[in-house]
């Protein structure tokens, strides 16, 4: 079997044994079989405990118990402050939300699994799972990442965050959109592989790095800034707290937060590519320094760059259906994504 099918082979048992019908949602039994699950597979990849002897760091809220689980792959040196490749493991309702978020939490273990075998970063690499995203928690003082960042790191601090939320699904558009388009699937077909990302400009040096990296098979990357969309997921923290990161998602589909988002619908290959990628990402971004003080960049060039890239031949006639001449300039790059956040991305 060649590496990537292994890789989307493991990726479709881990969403199938970590999203079961009952959920995960915070305080209910499916939750705790989670928590349990979680801590199993960090150990089976190969991870030690980031702090002392548990994979599990709880905290308390309003009374209300959570918990984060971080474990890591021990790098060359570990004093350096570590990259963390992480997602949330909560739902928002009592379904399997395979999408959101057990895909993500399949690829983060994924990437932990690869990096192990490989010998490990330069530096320590943590895998953190969280809690609470989900509303009502999202962006309260409840939010796992949030209690993660400010009370639960160790003294190195985090070097870089590789985040993502909703990457198990083709981008595709709601039907009543494309109901009265002749052959709309040929026009839609092209958008399917779209992968979102956003942080490129969240230090100086990133663009030239990233642009180094190739995009595997089976995803189109398009960089954006987080500013469109804003603190979507886990990564708003980081951000705020001027840490370099990337943030990576296919954006809302029809059965976002919806007992529709079930594993027979997530697309292992595309997981599989994206997993291929963040490899790549916590490579590269571990071997580079990212000096302080440098912590916005200009990312219009490789946003370019991912724009063509992304759609090739098909770009002039895909920027008109997104109103813009070309995906040339900061100004048709927001109208661009303004366009696709209207159709419901
Ligand atoms: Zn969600």
């Amino acid at each position: 079997m060649k590496p990537k099918q292994k890789i989307a082979k493991q990726l479709e048992i881990d969403v199938r044994e970590l999203c079961q019908p009952s959920g995960r949602r915070v305080g209910e039994e499916g939750h705790q079989v989670a928590e349990q699950w979680v801590e199993k597979r960090l150990k089976e990849i190969g991870c030690i405990p980031y702090r002392e002897n548990s994979f599990s760091l709880p905290y308390e809220v309003d009374e209300t118990r959570f918990k984060n689980f971080a474990g890591v792959i021990a790098g060359r040196d570990r004093s350096l402050p570590p990259v963390l490749i992480g997602a949330h493991y909560d739902s928002v309702i009592d379904a399997p939300c395979a999408d959101d978020n057990g895909a993500s939490v399949a690829i983060s273990l994924a990437v932990g699994l690869a990096i192990a075998e490989q010998g490990g970063l330069e530096r320590d690499l943590i895998v953190a799972i969280f809690d609470a995203e989900e509303p009502p928690f999202f962006q309260s003082e409840a939010m796992g990442s949030i209690r993660f960042y400010e009370d639960q790191i160790d003294e190195r601090g985090i070097h870089f965050a590789v985040i993502s939320d909703l990457v198990g699904h083709d981008v595709s558009f709601p039907s009543h959109l494309t109901r009265r388009i002749p052959a709309a699937n040929l026009i839609t077909a092209p958008f399917a592989p779209l992968t979102f990302m956003t942080g490129a400009e969240s230090h100086s040096d990133l663009p030239a790095l990233l642009n180094e990296l190739k995009s595997p098979k089976g995803i189109k990357l398009i960089a954006t800034l987080n500013d469109y969309v804003g603190d979507m997921s886990d990564h708003g923290i980081f951000r705020k707290n001027n840490v370099p990161y990337v943030f990576l998602s296919c954006g809302r589909w029809e059965h976002y937060h919806q007992p529709t988002d079930t594993p027979d619908r997530l697309n292992y290959n595309k997981m599989a590519a994206i997993t291929e990628y963040f490899i790549d990402v916590c490579r590269a971004v571990s071997a580079a320094a990212f000096a302080e003080g440098l912590s916005s960049g200009d990312s219009v060039e490789f946003e370019k760059q991912t724009w063509k890239k992304a759609f090739g031949l098909m770009r002039k006639p895909l920027a008109k259906i997104l109103g813009v001449s070309d995906f040339d300039s900061r100004a048709n790059i927001d109208r661009a994504v303004a366009k696709l956040v209207s159709l419901g991305l």
